[in-house]
């Protein structure tokens, strides 16, 4: 039921930070149509979204089914997760983990519906990940985990956007999925990492294949041949590579309270409301942010089982 109530704060996190709208301003939630104050029988998790039957009970426009399964997801998320790490693998020594694995699944259930909707994960986000990857490193006084997972975290996507972008001329991973895996890293550590990238590739893969096949049965059907787009200038490959440097240091989070930083480095941002964006991506795109997070809460679920098949698996390339 907590972790439900959470979801609700996470549709307005996914609602309002894409449109750079202050989360505590207005502190009410409203609705997206007619701005009609929401009461408390709008704000039971859940139950408001079933028994007002899917509409403003206001204007009676329809509500995205997204508020919903938002909920009902990271309420099921912390269920699990509470049943490894407080029920199930108790082991009286690890439960604060499962707390802090609790919060990064929230930020990661944003990320999934942020980033599969409109190409960007905020690096609000992507801080509060670091964050909490710093934060229990605080509390483990496990800092070989934190630096070894940061390192392999951030080091693993700089590799593979900046070899991809090299090798196929296009830009092959996102800058908010580099900062984001720091941040996952420093949490999970660096065989985990391995482990997330490898599910997302998997779900990756066949995720993009069932689309594609949506997409063509569609067109079939409706008898539109696809156009072909022009290709999209990529970043030029001295950028991606400054970049993804400045990720390792954090400039990205540097720059949430002092926003000039980019600018000084000759790399202004433009910060622009999802709603003022004109910018529209290929049709052959797929963000692979939204898997990089499954693959990541996968890992927290079956941290247990993954952790031991890595150190098999290590122990056997040593030899011994
Ligand atoms: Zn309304």
């Amino acid at each position: 039921m907590i972790g439900a109530a959470i979801g609700s704060f996470l549709n307005v996190v996914i609602y309002r930070m894409p449109r750079l709208l202050s989360l505590g301003d207005p502190k009410h939630s409203f609705c997206p149509n007619c701005k009609h104050r929401l009461g408390m029988a709008d704000l039971v998790p859940l139950f408001s979204w079933l028994t007002s039957g899917g509409k403003c009970r206001h204007c009676g426009e329809k509500v995205p089914s997204r508020y919903f399964w938002v909920e009902l997801i990271t309420g099921g998320l912390w269920a699990g997760i509470w049943y490894r790490y407080f029920c199930a693998d108790w082991t009286g020594s690890e439960w604060m983990l499962g707390i802090f694995f609790m919060l990064a699944t929230a930020a990661l259930v944003a990320i999934i519906f942020i980033d599969g909707e409109h190409f960007i994960i905020p690096d609000e986000i992507n801080g509060f990940l670091l964050f909490l990857g710093f934060a229990y490193a605080v509390y483990s006084h496990d800092w070989k985990t934190f630096a070894f997972g940061y390192l392999m975290g951030w080091g693993l996507l700089f590799l593979i956007s900046f070899l991809g972008r090299i090798g196929f001329g296009k830009d092959a991973m996102g800058d908010g999925d580099v900062k984001m895996m720091r941040g996952i890293g420093s949490l999970l550590g660096p065989s985990l990492v391995v482990f997330d990238l490898m599910v997302a590739v998997v779900t990756g893969l066949v995720f993009t294949l069932i689309f594609m096949g949506i997409q063509s049965y569609r067109d079939k059907k409706n008898g539109v041949t696809p156009e072909e787009e022009p290709d999209q200038e990529p970043t030029p490959i001295k950028d991606v590579f400054i970049l993804g440097v400045t990720y390792f240091f954090c400039f990205d989070i540097i720059a949430l309270w002092w926003p000039g930083i980019y600018e000084k480095l000759g790399y202004p941002m433009d910060d622009v409301s999802v709603e003022d964006d004109t910018w529209v991506p290929e049709a052959t795109a797929l963000p692979f942010g939204p898997y990089l997070a499954i693959g990541a809460i996968v890992c927290m679920l079956l941290r247990t089982e993954l952790t031991h098949y890595a150190n098999t698996v290590l122990q056997a390339l040593s030899g011994s």
